[in-house]
Order: structure tokens, then C-alpha cells, then sequence
């Protein structure tokens, strides 16, 4: 696909809530190992609000679907992941006003909602948080819009440069968030935050590859 549409913002949000809920036990685990073991249940929670609310408000603009996923994130899933993922959603929905995302809109987007959580959370890249799978994400999109690639294009790029951030928080030692209290302890462990973003936007790929509904 080469520009994605209101259809595929909402095919997202439906996937997304498909894919949390498929992985719900994995991600209590990891933050289990290292924080306080709600990260699958608060997200999982979460998005079957969204999912609730997008099909009574059956939203019209890319800008509306995601205002309707942050501000339900923001008032259903608790801890540090509501706040973050709110805030990248409320990020996200502003720079994608308009009616469709190509490569550099898809970037801008992904750029933006990192923006929001950095604002939000204070880490950086190296502190073992969902920045890590985000920054690289962010990267990997905007150099498919720079190469001229499709909207797909940056999303698949963006999704397989998250899942190797999220794979590469393991060795890491937790500088920000709960994990941060456990220090060496936490090395050895991949931050949940990073691998529910690795999952979140693998689902805005496949959906955009026509594979995921
Ligand atoms: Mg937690």
C-alpha cells in the first residue's frame, strides 16, 4: 500500500487489541521479571476499551482514530504504560491531520509519538524502556521515506527495527522505571514496554500489508 487511510488506522487499533491480547501472558512475565507484572493486563484491558469505544464512535480521520486510543489508554490502563502510550497516541494523532500517511507521513507520525513518550517518560535510548524500540523504529521509517519508499515500506522497516530494539533492551541495565530499582538485576530480561511496541506496530504492518485484519 502505498498511502494508508482512516481503514487502516482502524484495522490497527483492531489488531492491536488482537495481538495484546495474544501475547498478554508473555508481557505479564517480562514485567513480571523486572516490574510489577501488570504491563499485559493493564494494556490488555486497555485496548479491549478502545475497541469498545472505536465501534460506537466509528471515527472518520487517522487524527480521530488515534485521539479516541490515547484518550482511552490514558483513562483505563494504569502504571507508567497508559500515560506513555496516551501521550504518544495524542503525539501521533496530531501530526497525522490529514486524510492519508505516505513514507514521510508514516515517519513523522512514528517521530511524533516517540517525541511524546521521551516528553512524557524522560529516558533515553539505553536506559532499557520502550524508547529503545521506538527510537530505532522512528530511524528505520524515516530512512525508507528519504529512499522513497511506500507507507508498508517505512512500517515494516519501522516494525523489524523495534523488535531488534526490544531484543537488544535485554542485556541492558534498567536506568529509568521500576526496573530501574532491581540495577544489575535487571540486565538479563527484555523490558516490556519495548516488546509490547515492537508487537503494536508489527501489527500497523501487517495490517498495511493486507495481512492482518
Ligand atoms: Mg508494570
Amino acid at each position: 500500500m502505498t498511502t494508508l487511510d482512516v481503514t487502516w488506522a482502524r484495522d490497527w487499533v483492531k489488531a492491536s487489541a488482537a495481538v495484546v491480547a495474544e501475547h498478554r501472558v508473555d508481557l505479564i512475565d517480562l514485567d513480571r521479571a523486572i516490574g510489577d507484572g501488570d504491563h499485559g493486563e493493564n494494556l490488555d484491558r486497555g485496548f479491549t476499551a478502545v475497541l469498545r469505544k472505536l465501534q460506537e464512535a466509528e471515527p472518520e480521520t487517522i487524527a480521530d482514530v488515534f485521539t479516541l486510543v490515547a484518550k482511552t489508554l490514558m483513562s483505563t490502563v494504569g502504571g507508567a504504560a497508559g500515560p506513555l502510550y496516551g501521550t504518544a497516541y495524542l503525539r501521533a494523532a496530531k501530526a497525522a491531520d490529514g486524510q492519508s500517511l505516505d513514507a514521510a507521513g508514516v515517519a513523522d507520525m512514528l517521530d511524533a509519538a516517540l517525541g511524546g513518550i521521551v516528553a512524557r517518560g524522560k529516558a533515553e535510548v539505553g536506559d532499557k524502556t520502550m524508547v529503545d524500540a521506538w527510537s530505532p523504529a522512528v530511524a528505520a521509517a524515516k530512512e525508507v521515506a528519504t529512499s522513497g519508499g511506500s507507507a508498508g515500506a517505512a512500517l515494516a522497516a519501522a516494525a523489524d527495527a523495534a523488535a531488534q530494539g526490544a531484543l537488544d533492551t535485554e542485556p541492558l541495565v534498567a536506568r529509568k522505571g521500576r526496573a530501574s530499582y532491581l540495577g544489575q538485576r535487571s540486565a538479563n530480561h527484555r523490558d516490556p514496554g519495548a516488546q509490547s511496541t515492537a508487537l503494536l506496530l508489527r501489527a500497523a504492518a501487517d495490517v498495511a500489508a493486507g495481512g492482518r485484519r
